[in-house]
């Protein structure tokens, strides 16, 4: 490892709700706070790896998504893609620094999850569930369901992470950070469900109900996880069926106190 300060740039606006009710300040926040950070990178010498995010894909249909891919993006009159764009220039930030001598790497997230996920915080998707069916709510799938995800267990983002903050093959790099097992959001409402036995109807609801009219989902989003693989020596190891199970556990004794508070 290096002698050399390293910052780990991870903060930011994130969740597509939180961005769709504030889109300037995400925009804002996500630009500005990234050119703060390699701007004083910059003056102290520091390496520096940025949190990105498998948004920036977009809604390509090029599955599974690899690094040096196309990105597609709906119209700019759709809230949702200015997540993607935010994140995308925060990229192009690092990139440019990079010419100007800045050591950096930079990870894309694939949909995140662990303990301690927040029902209340910005509202992923196996924390809004989880606390459905725990409340014996209806658990509300958006659209059809068959949209597909690959959710990562909390402790292989940090392995993923800390690999691409600290290595020197991965200096100037992009990794796609996350497991390939996709599932469709409806399996995974089916898992959730069975796994805390609960008594919740799994319903289908229109996106409005949720998002503003024009919202935009993405159909598919998977990692082509080779890069990180050859580059890295990082695979996602953590089984969604393990991992959920220890998050429903946590959601089990945590979110039961404050449902009945
Ligand atoms: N979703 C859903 N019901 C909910 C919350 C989310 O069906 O109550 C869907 C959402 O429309 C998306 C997927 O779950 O297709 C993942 O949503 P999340 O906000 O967790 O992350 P995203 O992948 O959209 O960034």
């Amino acid at each position: 490892m290096s002698q050399h300060p390293l910052t780990l740039h991870l903060a930011a606006v994130v969740g597509v709700g939180n961005i769709v009710a504030d889109p300037l300040g995400g925009i804002t926040t996500n630009v500005h706070g990234t050119e703060n950070v390699f701007a004083a990178a910059d003056r102290h010498g520091s390496r520096v790896l940025l949190a990105s995010t498998s948004e920036v894909y977009g809604r390509s249909d090029r599955v599974p998504f690899r690094e040096d891919g196309d990105r597609v993006l709906g119209p700019t009159s759709v809230h949702r893609w200015s997540y993607a764009t935010a994140k995308a220039l925060d990229e192009h930030i690092a990139f440019a620094y990079a010419d100007r001598g800045v050591k950096m790497s930079i990870v894309r997230y694939f949909n995140s999850y662990g303990p301690r996920i927040d029902e209340r915080g910005y509202g992923s998707v196996i924390a809004r569930f989880a606390a459905q069916a725990l409340g014996e709510r209806p658990i509300t799938v958006h659209g059809d369901g068959k949209q597909t995800r690959c959710f990562t267990y909390v402790s292989d983002t940090v392995e993923g992470t800390i690999r691409a903050a600290t290595m020197a093959e991965a200096i100037g790099g992009v990794f796609n950070i996350g497991s390939d097992r996709e599932i469709s959001i409806l399996e995974l409402a089916r898992m959730i469900k069975r796994d805390l036995a609960s008594r919740s109807e799994i319903v289908l609801e229109p996106y409005e109900t949720h998002y503003p009219k024009g919202f935009e989902d993405t159909r598919r989003r998977v990692p082509d996880v080779s890069k990180a693989q050859k580059t890295l020596g990082y695979v996602a190891r953590v089984p969604l069926d393990v991992g959920l199970g220890r998050t429903l556990d946590w959601c089990r004794t945590t979110y039961r106190v404050s449902l009945a508070s």
